[in-house]
């Protein structure tokens, strides 16, 4: 599905220079390249705050914590998604409300949510599903009128521009209250190992997240709320510093492999590509997800393997019917539009180093195993 060793061959002489530099200089943690690569990253996104953290659920949990939500809160969250978002919100005691999606963008119905707010409502979160922003100005414009926190989870959208109405722009994941991402190697940004980040434009509120990803300690073994352990190390840093340099190359290179994709599949009536409103947002096409009509997804999925071509069902399970999120509030048939995915969608290889020659065979033996 990725190609990371294609990428580092290419990028070698200066990811490998920014190794050797921590190795020399053993600022294992925090430190200049920690440093370094925040400050850059801030300019990228033109926010005000971006806090490097462990990992992208530690994002998540560390900004659900950082709004001092309390147990019995509820949290909205879509059900068509990857499982972490939901899970720091029960870890915490929060009590997740799932909703459906939009069938065409895979993202958070805001029609959905409007409806699923409840006096304890105190935050919707957001997924940019596959790299395309989810429909923030509903959004935001909901969130305002009942008065709820917006916590955007930009994993697989870093980089993805949303354009307000008033043509306004904004990077995915510097909307809302607070932005999370992750770097996870197959990450749009990924570095070499586990990695995430914290984004937003509080100053108050970002101060208090730096503490809590700290142990809640802000002046030394003096600790002001309950904290964790949540760092991103310096080797990690140092690749990224490198790799942020080339995202906007990577996300054109994922947006042409798209373009490839779609064309090839514009004449199959059995296959349903990406579409996005693009005077809304940007797609940087974490994945390349189809939807399949008329055609056994599994079957394909096999036979697409048998030809060395990798496919993946993200997700096939949405979160109300997973068996630890079982929930009486929910059962089978409540969110159509997410129990439909599940059974139709499927994923093909996209990365930064897809060529022409493999497009067109992944193309091809999918267009004939969908004939
Ligand atoms: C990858 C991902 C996460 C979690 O990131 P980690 O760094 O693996 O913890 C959370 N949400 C979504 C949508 C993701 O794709």
């Amino acid at each position: 599905m990725v190609d990371l060793h294609t990428q580092y061959e290419a990028i070698k002489s200066d990811i490998d220079a920014g190794i050797q530099e921590v190795l020399d200089t053993c600022t294992f943690i925090k430190g200049g390249k920690v440093n370094d690569f925040q400050k850059h990253l801030e300019e990228y996104l033109g926010v005000r705050h971006v806090i490097p953290v462990g990992n992208g659920t530690d994002a998540l949990l560390i900004a659900m914590m950082g709004l001092g939500l309390k147990p019995g809160d509820e949290v909205i969250t879509p059900t068509f998604t990857f499982i972490a978002t939901a899970e720091i919100v029960a870890l915490l005691g929060l009590t997740p409300v799932v909703v459906d999606v939009e069938e065409e963008t895979f993202n958070i119905s805001p029609e959905a949510v409007r409806k699923a707010i409840t006096p304890r409502t105190k935050a919707i979160v957001p997924v940019h599903l596959f790299g395309q922003n989810a429909n923030m100005q509903e959004i935001l414009a909901i969130a305002k009128e009942h008065n709820l926190y917006v916590v955007e989870d930009a994993c697989q959208s870093i980089g993805a521009e949303y354009t307000f109405s008033d043509g306004r722009k904004l990077k995915s994941g510097c909307i809302g209250n607070i932005g999370c991402t992750s770097f996870f190697p197959s990450k749009n940004l990924g570095c070499y190992g586990d990695g995430g980040a914290i984004f937003t434009n509080d100053d108050e509120l970002a101060a208090k997240m730096r503490v809590i990803a700290n142990h809640g300690m802000a002046i030394r073994y003096h600790h002001d709320y309950i904290g964790v352990n949540s760092r991103l190390d310096s080797i990690q840093a140092a690749v990224l510093d490198v790799k942020l340099k080339h995202l906007n190359d990577y996300i054109a290179r994922r947006q042409k492999a798209a373009a490839y994709y779609t064309e090839a599949f514009r004449n199959n009536p059995n296959i349903v590509t990406p579409t996005w409103d693009d005077s809304h947002t940007t797609h940087v096409f974490h994945q390349y997800t189809l939807k399949l009509k008329n055609v056994d997804r599994d079957n394909l999925k096999d036979k697409l393997a048998e030809k060395g071509i990798p496919a993946m069902i993200y997700y096939p399970i949405p979160l109300h019917l997973q068996k630890a999120y079982q929930d009486p509030r929910y059962k089978a048939g409540d969110f159509p539009a997410a129990e439909k995915l599940v059974r139709c969608v499927l994923s093909l290889p996209m990365h930064t180093e897809l060529d022409e020659e493999q497009l067109k065979y992944i193309t091809e033996c999918v267009n004939e195993l969908t004939a």
